[in-house]
């Protein structure tokens, strides 16, 4: 079968009568047992409910009822609520749970007659770059199996990558959508903090989390987006504003971009990476934007800051898997005992370090000198970021500064792991929304992105440039 870049192709070979939804769930399915013993993108599987599912929608389709997503087929990451669907977060402390109902952001989705195809791996409570805190193992890159997907949302790349699904729906604390997708050559999405609903997302830093999507298109990205924005009565954090209609977006705007020379100069960026991204500038320039260098004086800062508050937040968010609850309880007559003995056999390495760590920064003893410290750092990077956002559309950057690395290469030291998130946590300490576009490869044909970030609800228009950008791709192909 044809590999569908959008669901507007696939809509066309439906409308022609060439193919049908249930034969293209099938077609994932069937992907899905061939590629997923290997890749371990899946951890579980909908094959009954989706085939049924696809049935219903392709006569929907023939009675003229479909909703906007009709053919769409979409995983979504370990860590969004399902009805009556397993939930793990990829984690041994919630082994044998299930959810008792479904995330909105998911509900709207499959309101719109989106097929929900399985659940997906990803590093143990969003907490990773690699996918290599899973319980359930990693998985592993389709362009190099002995390659990182990136991580979080490993396996949410792995499956959209490997045409296992059309779309992901993932989540992105620190860069979680976006880096997985530069590691697999996809479209990742974080949108506005705020512009999507979190009920049913299992938190791991709620200042930070947005729920975000991986896509073969901008296209699929901006339709997608549209559907799950919006306001929800059980989420009074969800912004008001208006969603616009994504999906039709004005094309060709001449924008003024920035980007930082702190980060283009940085010493850990990939030399690669760096070229294609000073291409990338160029292209814009010749494309007619206004791409200028701008100083940032707090980008070695931004790291520490959003290690410093998500570990605190985490270590709040964290306390509530106590093994009386949710999921797994170890077996003890004393109840302090149990709760000790379920947090330490359920929980992986990296989670109980970050549970310590904002343990530690959250202390009477040291609150002042991390936490509320951190806390005044993001107001100064949020103030410094928006005014360059007021002065210029766009900021440009590398998404990662390396290609997807082996699997194993990165766990000696934790610090050398955070050190990939150095680009894509300012959007998450921000709230502002950002995109991973792939630009190219390097020699070992690895793919690499750039990232573009945007003012607080302008996701449109970072929409448009990212189709742009894609464009210049195309012609150098
Ligand atoms: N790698 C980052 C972290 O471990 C980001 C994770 C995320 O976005 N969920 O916190």
């Amino acid at each position: 079968m044809k590999d569908f870049r959008s669901l507007s192709e696939i809509r066309s070979e439906i409308g022609a009568g060439k193919l049908t939804v249930f034969q293209l769930t099938e077609h994932y399915l069937q992907n899905i047992n061939e590629k997923n013993g290997r890749l371990n993108a899946f951890l579980s599987i909908y094959s009954d409910s989706a085939l049924k599912q696809a049935k219903a929608v392709d006569q929907k389709i023939a009675s003229g009822k479909a909703g906007k997503l009709a053919g769409m087929i979409i995983g979504i990451k370990d860590v969004f609520a399902y009805e009556n669907h397993r939930l793990q977060c990829a984690s041994n402390i919630l082994e044998g749970f299930s959810s008792q109902y479904t995330a909105t952001a998911i509900q709207k989705l499959i309101d719109e007659d989106a097929i929900i195809i399985g659940h997906q791996n990803c590093d143990e409570f969003a907490m990773g770059s690699s996918n290599e805190n899973s319980a359930f193992g990693v998985s592993r890159n389709p362009i190099d199996e002995s390659r990182v997907p990136g991580g979080s949302s490993g396996g949410s790349a792995v499956a959209v990558g490997a045409d296992m699904c059309q779309v992901s729906i993932g989540s992105d604390t620190g860069g979680s959508v976006r880096q997985p997708a530069a590691f697999c050559g996809l479209i990742g999405l974080k949108p506005t903090y705020s512009r999507i609903s979190r009920y049913g997302l299992a938190a791991y830093a709620s200042s930070f989390d947005t729920v975000g999507i991986i896509s073969k298109s901008v296209e699929d990205a901006a339709l997608v987006l549209e559907v799950m924005a919006g306001e929800d009565e059980f989420d009074s954090t969800v912004s008001s504003q208006p969603v616009p209609d994504f999906s039709k977006r004005n094309a060709g705007g001449k924008y003024k971009i920035a980007y930082f020379k702190e980060t283009i100069d940085h010493d850990g960026l990939d030399s690669q990476i760096k070229e294609c991204t000073l291409e990338v500038i160029d292209q814009l320039k010749s494309a007619g934007h206004e791409v200028e260098e701008v100083q940032f004086d707090l980008l070695e800062y931004i790291l520490p800051t959003y290690y410093v508050l998500t570990a605190a937040e985490a270590s709040s968010n964290l306390s509530r898997y106590d093994g009386v609850r949710f999921g797994k309880r170890a077996k003890s007559e004393n109840l302090e005992e149990m709760y000790k003995m379920t947090r330490s056999e359920g929980f992986g390495t990296e989670v109980k370090r970050r549970i310590m760590t904002g343990t530690f920064v959250l202390s009477a003893s040291y609150y002042d000198a991390y936490y509320s410290k951190a806390q005044k750092v993001r107001r100064l990077i949020r103030d410094e970021t928006n005014a360059i956002l007021d002065k210029y559309d766009f900021i440009i950057s590398p998404t990662t500064p390396t290609t997807a690395f082996k699997i194993g290469e990165m766990n000696e030291n934790p610090m050398q792991m955070y050190l990939e998130d150095l680009y894509t946590v300012q959007a998450n300490v921000v709230g502002i929304p950002a995109i991973s576009v792939p630009v190219g490869f390097d020699n070992q044909r690895l793919p690499i992105g750039v990232q573009l970030m945007s003012k607080s609800f302008n996701e449109s228009e970072l929409l448009e440039i990212s189709n742009q950008i894609i464009t210049f791709k195309d012609q150098n192909r």
